[in-house]
């Protein structure tokens, strides 16, 4: 069953039409990446400013030597590492990728995601995919097909491949003279990649060459805050507990414990579906996630935590 949905699917992608696609990582809406109209369809979709570039999906390398015009023996180390999986690797692009792709820069964010119907579909349609998540600008990331059903009900095609692995969007770097700058935290850390290319720590990032890069993003409909951020009067009889330690847990109306093993990656793997869960829940008025230290993998989910956060605390 799920060839057959891949074949449509391949087609829709070729004849220029929307899919999303599960990867590892979060729901992407895709798109055949070198075709600019259906590019443009995405950020119709999705409601995102054209300032903010889109991940190319790759198959194979022969795709990643067609899509840059620098290829370098850095990126090949690295994706021997890490590919497929959940690492965007920002680099020159090639002229087959059009600035619609890349909000007009010199540069391409290039993955090969590591999930099999992702990575099929992508050999089936014959042409990289470029997607962003499955989500309305913005809004909570997608890590089901019945989360993407939500928010872009009017997508041509929905790939059902079950619930994300990993659950949080892909670490982002791009390469300096001097080694690798992080431009997004994901669940590949700094240490890790560290091991094949140094690290860039003292280069300023250029903020043109990272947009996207928003203090707003992820958000849920209703009021989101970190627990160090809450006041000790908030009513809890109306509020969801996002819980890690499970030290939190006394007196809120509901409590998700998204890790019972207390695993970080488990955090990562499920604090978007607790958002979701609590977003459609109509006895749940605020949502309160647990914070965690800011090391390691830490780092991405207080990332997301906080993006999800910066409307609701201005209130
Ligand atoms: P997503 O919203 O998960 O699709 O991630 C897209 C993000 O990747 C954008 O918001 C950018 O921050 C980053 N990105 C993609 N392409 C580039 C690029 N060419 N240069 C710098 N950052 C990029
Ligand atoms: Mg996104």
């Amino acid at each position: 069953m799920l060839d057959t949905n891949l074949d449509i699917a391949a087609r829709y992608i070729k004849d220029g039409k929307l899919v999303a696609i599960p990867t590892e990582t979060v729901y992407g809406l895709g798109a055949n990446a070198l075709d600019p109209l259906a590019v443009a369809k995405i950020f119709e979709l999705k409601e995102r400013p054209s300032f903010d570039p889109l991940i190319v999906h790759i198959a194979d390398l022969d795709q990643l030597n067609k899509l840059t015009s620098g290829p370098d023996e850095r990126i090949l180390k690295l994706a021997e590492k890490f590919w497929p999986g959940p690492l965007t690797i920002v680099m020159p692009k090639s002229d087959i990728v059009s600035d619609i792709v890349t909000s007009g820069l010199p540069t391409v964010g290039i993955r090969m995601p590591d999930n099999k119907v992702a990575l099929e579909l992508i050999k089936r349609s014959g042409c990289p995919i470029a997607a962003p998540s499955a989500n309305k600008f913005g809004r909570i990331s997608p890590t089901t097909a019945e989360h993407v059903r939500k928010q872009l009900p009017d997508v041509d095609y929905i790939l059902d491949g079950g619930k994300t692995t990993v659950g949080i969007e892909s670490t982002i770097i791009k390469l300096t003279d001097k080694g690798f700058q992080i431009l997004r935290n994901g669940i590949i850390t700094q240490e890790e990649l560290e091991q094949v290319v140094p690290f860039d720590g003292n280069s300023e990032i250029d903020k043109l060459s990272a947009p996207g890069m928003l203090k707003s993003h992820y958000s849920p409909k209703k009021r989101f805050l970190i627990a160090d951020n809450v006041s000790s009067d908030l009513d809890r009889s109306k509020a969801g507990l996002i819980s890690f330690t499970g030290n939190l847990e006394g007196s809120f109306k509901k409590v998700i414990n998204v890790s019972k093993a207390n695993d970080l990656r488990e955090y990562a793997v499920n604090m978007f579906e607790a958002m979701h869960t609590f977003e459609d829940d109509k006895e749940i008025d605020v949502i309160i996630a647990e914070p965690v230290e800011e090391q390691g993998i830490g780092k991405a989910i207080m990332d997301r935590l906080r993006k999800a956060e910066y409307n609701w605390q201005q209130e």
